[in-house]
């Protein structure tokens, strides 16, 4: 529909098809399945609008994944990247040099990140940023005198990225099967989740509870071998597990209690995504590190950071050395250029109020009208984070074997109908663009429906 130059000569879906299936290793995919199905071919995008290569118009509930919060097709970030490559299109931070972008960006992310994140090391991906920050908690506690806390906490199903080191603090099991992962030095802890777990206890009694797993994991390791605690906010990919009131303000006590530093993976609740700047201010999160990328330029370009706190920063600065780490793009001019217009754009149009006073609480209501649905076990979000969990039997809170089936094809009815939501396990998850209208949630929401009624009649056909 758009460029027509292409090297290659495709014109047609088949073409691109043909070649994507003949070169193209996808990330978290079945490259065999894949390639077989044919992928379907996204060509450009317009507020929470995608278009494929065949011209049909397909609804992006997930904002690409999780971080397109500005919407599609913003001249602003397109000029603000023009301007800064014309200008200045690369230089590095190594050896003795900056770049205004770089400065400016650390600055404004000192700025809106919670008091005492005074100090950004910029990279590239939030997996990067992830990883950086495990090489710094390291560092920092051998500086302290304290070598022998390595270990990091994380959480079952918490996500943290693809590195060897990151996949590692991750909690999906599935990941850490493939290459021989967890690397030593990192554990992990039940999620507060629940609905899956406990739907019985009392929300309040339940976060007292989860958040005691984690000092359970730290008396077990040993107080002196635990380096930190990471968590996100809310979990994401692990399939949108919102923590029950209190849980942060108990995992907080904990690692103070044991002088474990606390990490806030907001890689994709930051950015107004949860209704305030970040997971961290909505629960009232005072983390010792952060981590931010997606949201941070609303994906337009790579670009993620590390926020590092003055007891951190304190030491490492006066006491570390040289720090032995970066990357050839950290704090790339275009990228971080690009990040602050974006940030800018937010702050301009009062998107992230938004989001907690207006769009949020909106699809959280239409949302809920699904819960009568005899698929739908709980519906749960906050800001513009949703998930909707499907269950075999309500009245006996049995799930489905095996799990994931239903909700892969939940999400496949979905995409026919032209509308993007992902399926993690059996929980249909919704994280579209900040800028998403209530006319659009309400074809998101109707599509979803539509979908959940056709998931229901294959039932027959997906279960053992
Ligand atoms: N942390 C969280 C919470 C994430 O959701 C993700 C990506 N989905 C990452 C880290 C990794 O970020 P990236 O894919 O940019 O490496």
């Amino acid at each position: 529909a758009s460029r027509t130059c292409w090297e290659s000569g495709a014109q047609s879906s088949a073409d691109w098809r043909a070649l994507d299936a003949a070169h193209n290793l996808h990330p978290f995919s079945d490259h065999k399945a894949l390639a077989t199905e044919g992928s379907r071919v996204i060509t450009r995008a317009e507020g929470v609008w995608l278009w494929d290569s065949d011209g049909t118009r397909v609804l992006d509930g997930m904002a690409g994944l999780w971080c397109v919060n500005v919407g599609y097709g913003r001249p602003e970030l397109v000029q603000t990247a023009a301007r800064q490559m014309t200008e200045l299109p690369y230089y590095n931070l190594f050896f003795k040099t900056a770049t205004p972008p770089a400065i400016e960006l650390s600055r404004k992310l000192v700025e809106l990140t919670p008091p005492g994140l005074n100090h950004v090391f910029l990279v590239n991906s939030g997996s990067e940023a992830n990883d950086t920050i495990i090489r710094m908690v390291r560092h920092f506690w051998a500086l302290e005198g304290q070598p022998e806390r390595r270990v990091i906490i994380a959480r079952d199903n918490g996500y943290h990225g693809s590195t060897l080191a990151v996949a590692s603090m991750s909690g999906m099991t599935a990941m850490h099967k493939q290459g021989g992962l967890p690397l030593p030095d990192f554990a992990h802890i039940r999620e507060p989740h629940r609905f899956k777990v406990a739907p019985n206890t009392p929300p309040e009694a339940f976060a007292h509870e989860a958040a005691g797993w984690l000092e359970e994991a730290i008396l077990s390791i040993g107080p002196g071998r635990v380096a930190a605690f990471i968590g996100e906010p809310i979990q994401g990919a692990g399939g949108l597990i919102v923590p029950p009131p209190g849980y942060w303000a108990e995992i907080q006590r904990i690692c103070t209690k044991y002088d474990v530093l606390l990490i806030a993976d907001e890689v994709i609740c930051g950015f107004g995504r949860t209704g305030q700047w970040f997971g961290s201010d909505t629960y009232r999160i005072r983390p010792d590190m952060m981590t931010l990328a997606k949201g941070l330029s609303s994906g337009y370009m790579p670009v993620a950071a590390a926020m590092v706190g003055d007891r951190v920063a304190a030491t490492l600065i006066d006491r570390g050395g040289e720090f032995l780490h970066g990357f050839t793009s950290s704090g790339h001019p275009t990228a971080c250029a690009v990040a602050l217009e974006n940030i800018s754009i937010l702050e301009r149009e009062g998107l992230v109020d938004r989001v907690r006073e207006d769009i949020g609480p909106y699809l959280m209501s239409r949302l809920e009208t699904l819960r009568d649905h005899p698929l739908v076990g709980e519906v749960r979000g906050q800001g513009l984070l949703a998930g909707v969990e499907l269950i075999r039997d309500k009245a006996h809170h049995t799930f489905f074997s095996p799990v994931g089936r239903v909700g892969a094809r939940c999400r496949d009815h979905c995409f026919r109908n032209n509308a993007v939501v992902r399926a993690v396990y059996d929980t249909m998850v919704m994280a579209p663009p900040l800028v998403i209208g209530r006319d659009e949630i309400d074809i998101l929401v109707d599509t979803l429906s539509h979908a959940l009624d056709q998931t229901h009649q294959d039932l027959p056909r997906l279960l053992d």
